[in-house]
């Protein structure tokens, strides 16, 4: 229920997560697939590799980013969705952003109900 530290966001900014379409053109985001542009590698044709489509989530740094460096919870968001960060969608940031202590304490809530219904 706690909210997790986040070393990566999903598939798109890990190292070890690709997305590979019936064409066999490999991409990075799902959300990327059918987009000749984001096609970072194929399948059959090994003279296709973009290396700058492959790094362009990957190299993400939120530290860096002017929005998220100044963020409380940038360790738990991560900078958000890369592709809607890509797209420039202004709507990316995590839930907690704006929940977080009303989330907390409905989890301490929870569990002091739960001990108060066991020890009874
Ligand atoms: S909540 Fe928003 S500002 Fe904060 S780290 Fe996430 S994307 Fe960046």
């Amino acid at each position: 229920m706690y909210p997790a530290l986040l070393g990566n966001r999903c598939g798109a900014d890990s190292n070890s997560a690709i997305v590979i379409d019936p064409k066999g053109d490999i991409y990075k985001c799902w959300s990327d697939i059918g987009i000749k542009g984001y096609v970072i590698s194929n399948l059959v044709d090994k003279n296709k590799n973009d290396l700058k489509e492959l790094t362009k989530y990957l190299l993400y740094d939120p530290t860096q980013d002017s929005e998220c460096a100044k963020c409380k919870i940038i360790p738990i968001c991560m900078g958000g969705c890369p592709k809607r960060r890509e797209s420039e969608i202004i709507d990316r940031c995590s839930r907690y952003k704006y929940n977080l202590r009303d989330h907390i304490e409905q989890i301490v809530l929870d569990k002091l109900k739960e001990e108060i219904i066991v020890s009874n």
